[in-house]
Protein backbone atom coordinates (compact mmCIF):
# COMPACT_ATOMS: atom_id res chain seq x y z
CA UNK A 1 0.00 0.00 0.00
CA UNK A 2 1.65 3.05 1.10
CA UNK A 3 5.40 1.96 0.37
CA UNK A 4 6.23 5.57 1.62
CA UNK A 5 6.42 4.34 5.26
CA UNK A 6 7.35 1.45 5.00
CA UNK A 7 11.09 1.97 6.49
CA UNK A 8 11.11 -0.92 8.70
CA UNK A 9 10.37 -4.57 7.35
CA UNK A 10 7.21 -5.80 8.97
CA UNK A 11 6.25 -9.83 8.02
CA UNK A 12 2.87 -10.82 6.47
CA UNK A 13 2.62 -12.49 10.39
CA UNK A 14 3.27 -9.07 12.03
CA UNK A 15 0.91 -7.86 9.69
CA UNK A 16 -1.99 -9.54 10.47
CA UNK A 17 -1.37 -9.74 13.95
CA UNK A 18 -1.76 -5.90 13.94
CA UNK A 19 -4.84 -6.22 12.29
CA UNK A 20 -6.91 -8.65 14.45
CA UNK A 21 -5.31 -7.45 18.10
CA UNK A 22 -4.44 -10.62 18.75
CA UNK A 23 -0.75 -11.42 20.32
CA UNK A 24 0.32 -14.96 18.78
CA UNK A 25 2.43 -17.22 20.96
CA UNK A 26 5.73 -17.53 19.25
CA UNK A 27 6.90 -20.82 17.15
CA UNK A 28 9.31 -21.74 20.10
CA UNK A 29 6.80 -21.36 22.90
CA UNK A 30 4.50 -23.10 20.98
CA UNK A 31 7.30 -25.82 20.40
CA UNK A 32 7.68 -25.84 24.28
CA UNK A 33 3.91 -26.30 25.00
CA UNK A 34 4.02 -29.16 22.83
CA UNK A 35 6.15 -31.15 24.07
CA UNK A 36 5.01 -30.23 28.27
CA UNK A 37 1.04 -31.64 27.42
CA UNK A 38 -0.49 -34.88 26.58
CA UNK A 39 -1.79 -36.23 23.48
CA UNK A 40 -5.04 -35.55 24.57
CA UNK A 41 -4.55 -31.96 25.05
CA UNK A 42 -2.70 -31.67 21.86
CA UNK A 43 -5.55 -33.37 20.33
CA UNK A 44 -7.83 -30.60 21.73
CA UNK A 45 -5.87 -28.14 20.63
CA UNK A 46 -5.11 -29.35 16.90
CA UNK A 47 -8.77 -29.69 17.04
CA UNK A 48 -9.71 -26.30 18.50
CA UNK A 49 -12.56 -27.50 19.79
CA UNK A 50 -13.02 -30.13 23.36
CA UNK A 51 -15.14 -32.81 23.34
CA UNK A 52 -18.35 -32.76 25.58
CA UNK A 53 -20.58 -35.23 26.37
CA UNK A 54 -23.78 -34.78 25.29
CA UNK A 55 -26.68 -34.20 27.54
CA UNK A 56 -28.43 -37.83 26.64
CA UNK A 57 -24.48 -39.27 26.88
CA UNK A 58 -23.80 -37.58 30.14
CA UNK A 59 -27.55 -37.00 31.89
CA UNK A 60 -28.66 -33.77 33.14
CA UNK A 61 -27.73 -33.06 36.70
CA UNK A 62 -27.35 -29.57 38.43
CA UNK A 63 -24.40 -29.73 41.22
CA UNK A 64 -25.29 -26.01 42.39
CA UNK A 65 -27.57 -22.76 42.56
CA UNK A 66 -26.10 -19.71 41.72
CA UNK A 67 -26.78 -16.63 43.27
CA UNK A 68 -29.33 -15.73 40.44
CA UNK A 69 -30.98 -18.81 41.05
CA UNK A 70 -29.41 -20.50 37.77
CA UNK A 71 -29.12 -24.08 38.09
CA UNK A 72 -25.48 -24.54 37.74
CA UNK A 73 -24.38 -27.96 35.46
CA UNK A 74 -20.66 -28.64 35.00
CA UNK A 75 -18.98 -31.02 31.98
CA UNK A 76 -15.53 -32.42 32.12
CA UNK A 77 -14.05 -33.11 28.22
CA UNK A 78 -13.51 -36.34 27.45
CA UNK A 79 -10.75 -35.90 25.71
CA UNK A 80 -7.82 -33.51 27.81
CA UNK A 81 -10.30 -33.64 31.08
CA UNK A 82 -8.81 -30.78 31.96
CA UNK A 83 -11.50 -28.34 30.63
CA UNK A 84 -15.02 -27.83 32.29
CA UNK A 85 -17.82 -26.26 30.68
CA UNK A 86 -20.13 -24.75 33.62
CA UNK A 87 -23.40 -24.22 32.24
CA UNK A 88 -26.09 -22.08 33.57
CA UNK A 89 -30.03 -23.07 33.47
CA UNK A 90 -32.72 -21.70 33.72
CA UNK A 91 -36.03 -23.49 34.69
CA UNK A 92 -39.57 -21.59 33.63
CA UNK A 93 -43.00 -22.52 34.35
CA UNK A 94 -45.16 -22.85 31.23
CA UNK A 95 -48.56 -23.67 31.28
CA UNK A 96 -48.21 -26.01 33.45
CA UNK A 97 -44.77 -27.58 32.76
CA UNK A 98 -40.99 -26.65 33.66
CA UNK A 99 -39.15 -25.28 30.84
CA UNK A 100 -35.65 -25.15 30.95
CA UNK A 101 -33.24 -23.08 29.18
CA UNK A 102 -29.23 -22.72 29.24
CA UNK A 103 -28.73 -18.97 29.31
CA UNK A 104 -24.99 -18.90 29.91
CA UNK A 105 -22.12 -21.48 29.24
CA UNK A 106 -18.24 -20.75 30.09
CA UNK A 107 -15.40 -22.96 30.17
CA UNK A 108 -12.95 -23.22 33.34
CA UNK A 109 -9.58 -25.37 33.05
CA UNK A 110 -8.63 -27.40 36.22
CA UNK A 111 -5.18 -28.58 36.75
CA UNK A 112 -4.48 -32.72 36.08
CA UNK A 113 -3.81 -34.91 39.01
CA UNK A 114 -0.62 -34.54 37.84
CA UNK A 115 -0.18 -30.87 37.91
CA UNK A 116 -0.85 -30.99 34.29
CA UNK A 117 -2.13 -27.73 32.81
CA UNK A 118 -3.95 -26.70 29.63
CA UNK A 119 -4.03 -23.00 29.54
CA UNK A 120 0.18 -22.25 28.19
CA UNK A 121 1.69 -19.30 30.65
CA UNK A 122 0.51 -16.10 30.71
CA UNK A 123 1.45 -13.32 28.31
CA UNK A 124 2.71 -15.49 26.06
CA UNK A 125 0.59 -14.88 23.64
CA UNK A 126 -2.55 -17.43 21.92
CA UNK A 127 -1.95 -20.17 20.65
CA UNK A 128 -4.04 -21.55 17.09
CA UNK A 129 -4.82 -24.87 16.32
CA UNK A 130 -2.72 -24.29 13.07
CA UNK A 131 0.03 -23.30 15.06
CA UNK A 132 -0.02 -26.91 17.46
CA UNK A 133 -0.75 -28.83 14.09
CA UNK A 134 2.66 -26.73 12.58
CA UNK A 135 4.54 -27.90 15.45
CA UNK A 136 3.33 -31.35 16.16
CA UNK A 137 4.23 -32.21 12.18
CA UNK A 138 7.39 -30.65 12.50
CA UNK A 139 8.48 -32.75 15.10
CA UNK A 140 6.96 -35.43 13.76
CA UNK A 141 9.07 -35.38 10.06
CA UNK A 142 11.79 -33.86 12.15
CA UNK A 143 15.58 -35.45 10.59
CA UNK A 144 14.05 -36.53 7.16
CA UNK A 145 14.91 -34.27 4.15
CA UNK A 146 12.64 -31.71 1.99
CA UNK A 147 14.31 -34.33 -1.09
CA UNK A 148 13.75 -37.45 0.72
CA UNK A 149 10.21 -36.26 1.69
CA UNK A 150 9.57 -34.76 -1.95
CA UNK A 151 10.81 -38.27 -3.20
CA UNK A 152 8.45 -40.21 -1.01
CA UNK A 153 5.30 -38.04 -1.74
CA UNK A 154 5.73 -38.24 -5.68
CA UNK A 155 5.84 -42.24 -5.10
CA UNK A 156 2.78 -42.28 -2.93
CA UNK A 157 0.97 -40.24 -5.76
CA UNK A 158 2.23 -42.61 -8.28
CA UNK A 159 0.91 -45.42 -6.69
CA UNK A 160 -2.67 -43.61 -6.30
CA UNK A 161 -3.16 -43.04 -9.87
CA UNK A 162 -1.66 -46.34 -10.65
CA UNK A 163 -4.14 -47.94 -8.63
CA UNK A 164 -6.56 -45.71 -9.74
CA UNK A 165 -6.35 -46.60 -12.80
CA UNK A 166 -6.56 -50.66 -12.12
CA UNK A 167 -9.70 -49.34 -10.28
CA UNK A 168 -11.57 -47.91 -13.27
CA UNK A 169 -10.67 -50.47 -15.65
CA UNK A 170 -12.01 -52.95 -13.00
CA UNK A 171 -15.04 -51.16 -12.61
CA UNK A 172 -15.78 -50.69 -16.26
CA UNK A 173 -15.85 -54.42 -17.02
CA UNK A 174 -17.84 -55.14 -14.54
CA UNK A 175 -22.07 -54.34 -14.80
CA UNK A 176 -23.32 -51.15 -12.66
CA UNK A 177 -26.06 -51.27 -10.55
CA UNK A 178 -28.87 -49.71 -12.56
CA UNK A 179 -29.87 -46.35 -10.98
CA UNK A 180 -32.79 -45.48 -11.99
CA UNK A 181 -35.58 -42.97 -10.31
CA UNK A 182 -37.47 -46.14 -9.30
CA UNK A 183 -36.71 -46.68 -5.82
CA UNK A 184 -37.12 -42.10 -5.26
CA UNK A 185 -40.92 -42.29 -7.11
CA UNK A 186 -41.44 -45.52 -4.95
CA UNK A 187 -40.68 -43.62 -1.69
ZN1 LIG B 1 -10.47 -31.05 25.89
Amino acid sequence: MADGDADLPKSIQGEQLEETGIVRASDEDVDLYVDRVSDEVLACRERGRHLFPTIRQAGIHFTEVDDEGLFVRRLTCTCCLLAVKVERWEGVRQRGRTRFHRVASNLEYRTGPDGQTYLAETGRGRMTPRQIGDSVASKALAGQTLTALRKAAKEAAKEAAKEAAQEAGGASGRRRPARTGDEAEAG
